[in-house]
């Protein structure tokens, strides 16, 4: 008798994302003449830049004609792009990170979710809360976790994200092995400073730890006093990995592209005390189950670290940030204290209420759809978080609404 993983059984029944979908349908089932704004989703808006387009049509022109046809690439990734992104992402900010140390995928979310694959299967895991489920989940899927109890995974270290921190936890007291951080942070819009993200790497020096650094949403920072890349604190090629994705930056999320990092000097040790290179690891991994991300689209990767592609992705990044800037402003005036939003396309909002009553307060007065904290972990109670990702014209009418609502 095929039998499943019984880990799947673990994982909370209700999804987050299709709670929210199921309250709007009834809503917009039972009040058809009130168009609802989504300020809830992550996903992104605006179209793809100039420069992205173009590189696709003539990539696609390539694969078209016999001489420049292309089959399977390299599964880490072409050296065009890796190089691009060793050069921009990392040599420019005075990173030490070379183009073989880049592995080129399809998207931030399975690279987060299936590296744990690579560690024991015992390991002491810390993960935020609130926090992106995939990191939780796919630890839950892994065996990694106990049963959930009152809403927590037994043998999972919280790292809590609280107003008293600024919803950036402090390094714990008690060891961990794995670690992940996600700055700047979905769902709280929060920025990791230099020295909390020293405190992190020492911490994970000391524990012989890796720390999983998410930093999808790094092209929202405008601070310049902020990391854009863990691989800025000294020490850190020996304990962290680091995850990036062109959903955000460019409008990827359609198109797929992505790319993590793992520095030669990472290491990892088996049951034996035997030290081993996760560079190598991972690239077995890849080069088993994986068989690299289309040619178009890295074409299309390439063409953002062009000068023209740089304007062009900070434009886009610069309009989303203008969403949030409104946003914040009109929180600020309703009183509401809210957090993210100046270097995150996200913003956090204190409430003061249940989240799910704050979420149903938004939808059936002002017909605005956002995301109740307490989906993103029991530190979310309380909170919701808004989306910049929308339309200017949608934000201002959403803030109006809101305004009128909450008066
Ligand atoms: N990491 C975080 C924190 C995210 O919020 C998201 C997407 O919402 C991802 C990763 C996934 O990115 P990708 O579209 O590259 O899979």
């Amino acid at each position: 008798m095929i039998r499943i993983n019984e880990n799947y059984t673990k994982l909370t029944a209700s999804y987050l994302f299709a709670d929210i979908a199921r309250r709007v349908g009834a809503y917009v089932a039972a009040n058809p003449g009130k168009p609802v704004i989504r300020l809830g989703i992550g996903d992104v808006t605006e179209p793809l830049p100039q420069v992205c387009i173009e590189a696709l049509h003539s990539a696609t022109d390539e694969m078209g004609s016999r001489g420049t046809f292309r089959g399977y690439g390299p599964e880490q990734g072409y050296p065009f792009l890796r190089e691009a992104v060793a050069r921009h992402d990392y040599a420019e900010r005075g990173c030490a990170v070379e183009p073989d140390e880049v592995f080129i995928s399809d998207g931030a979310k399975c690279d987060c979710a299936n590296i744990q694959e690579i560690f024991s299967s015992d390991l002491r895991l810390a993960i935020p809360d609130p926090v992106y489920p995939v990191y939780l989940d796919t630890n839950v899927m892994a065996g990694r976790t106990g049963p959930s109890v009152d809403g927590r995974y037994k043998g999972v270290l919280y790292l809590e994200s609280t107003p008293a921190n600024g919803y950036v936890p402090d390094v714990p007291d008690a060891p961990a092995d794995l670690i992940y951080l996600c700055f700047p942070n979905n769902p709280t819009g929060a920025v990791a400073s230099r020295a909390q993200l020293t405190a992190w790497v020492e911490y994970a020096r000391r524990n012989k730890a890796v720390i999983l650094f998410d930093a999808a949403y790094e092209a929202y920072i405008r601070d310049p006093a902020i990391p854009h890349s863990i691989y800025e604190i000294p020490g850190a090629r020996d304990v962290a990995i680091e995850f990036r994705s062109f959903s955000k930056t460019a409008g990827f999320t359609g198109v797929r592209c992505a790319f993590t990092v793992i520095p030669r000097s990472l290491k990892a040790w088996d049951d034996a005390g035997k030290e081993h290179a996760l560079h190598a690891l991972w690239t077995r991994r890849q080069t088993t189950k994986f068989n690299g991300t289309a040619y178009v689209v890295q074409k299309a990767a390439a063409a953002i670290y062009t000068d023209a592609g740089q304007r062009q992705t900070r434009a886009l990044t610069d309009f989303y940030l203008g969403n949030a800037r409104l946003i914040r402003e009109a929180m600020a005036r309703l009183g509401l204290p809210c957090s993210g939003g100046d270097n995150a396309p996200y913003l956090w909002v204190n409430t003061g209420h249940d989240s799910w009553e704050f979420f149903d307060l938004l939808l059936n007065k002002a017909q605005v759809v956002c995301t109740p904290g307490v989906g993103f972990g029991r530190c979310g109670q309380g909170h919701v978080r808004i989306s910049a990702f929308n339309s200017r014209e949608n934000v201002a009418t959403a803030l109006e609404r809101i305004a009128e609502a909450l008066a």
